[in-house]
């Protein structure tokens, strides 16, 4: 599949507001600052359609980009907000949430994990919860290029005992090198044709 297009088309908060074309969604989750703005300018070749920030926490809607007019890419607020206030933060897990687990045209989520972290407690309950919730998901492990390739497998099979994944679940990926475009585009491919 070639990308061809790519179009911002909202911000939303809730239902009402997301694109009522029933054509099929993949999602991005992950901590805010993991690199889901940056994986989706990659995908689409595009450096400023999904911003990118150096601020955790700064992406606070769920943001839906048409690819192809065929499908949408949907970027999520992150999850585990440092920098702010309770209140806030479980209003957006709480949106998030119902987004996550009431989309009828979810076909796969990519949730990113930076690869120099040890698993923490927030990435992998909301990997079971993603699970639970009957969603198909993909692990993407970010900025693969901050480590040496060595240390890169060795944070890559850690996360796939901890999370008890086969090999088709879990990728390593990196803007800057942009090695693994293809193959992450080749996945998205099989989840919109129901094959995942
Ligand atoms: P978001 O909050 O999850 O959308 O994260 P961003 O896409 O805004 O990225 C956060 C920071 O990580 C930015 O400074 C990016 O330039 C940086 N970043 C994202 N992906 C990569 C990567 O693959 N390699 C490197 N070296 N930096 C990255």
């Amino acid at each position: 599949m070639k990308i061809k297009s790519s179009e911002f088309i909202i911000s939303a908060v809730k239902r009402e507001q997301y694109p009522d074309d029933n054509l099929p969604e993949i999602a991005f989750v992950g901590r805010s600052n993991v690199g889901k703005s940056s994986i989706i300018n990659s995908l689409t070749n595009r450096r400023g359609l999904a911003k990118v920030s150096q601020t955790p926490g700064k992406t606070r809607l769920i943001n839906f980009f048409l690819l192809n007019k065929d499908f949408y890419l949907v970027d999520l607020p992150g999850y585990g907000f440092a920098k702010t206030a309770k209140t806030n933060k479980d209003k957006w897990s709480g949106f998030i949430s119902k987004y996550l687990s009431g989309s009828d045209n979810l076909g796969l989520v990519c949730q990113l994990i930076d690869i120099r972290h040890k698993p923490l407690d927030s990435d992998i309950e909301s990997y079971h919860w993603l699970l639970d919730c009957g969603l198909q998901v993909q692990v993407i492990l970010t900025k693969a290029d901050k480590l040496s390739k060595n240390a890169a497998m060795a944070q890559k099979a850690l996360f796939k005992r901890e999370l008890g994944l086969d090999d088709s679940r879990i990728m390593t990926y990196s803007v800057t090198q942009n090695t693994m475009r293809s193959e992450l585009i080749g996945r998205i491919m099989t989840a919109l044709e129901g094959h995942y």
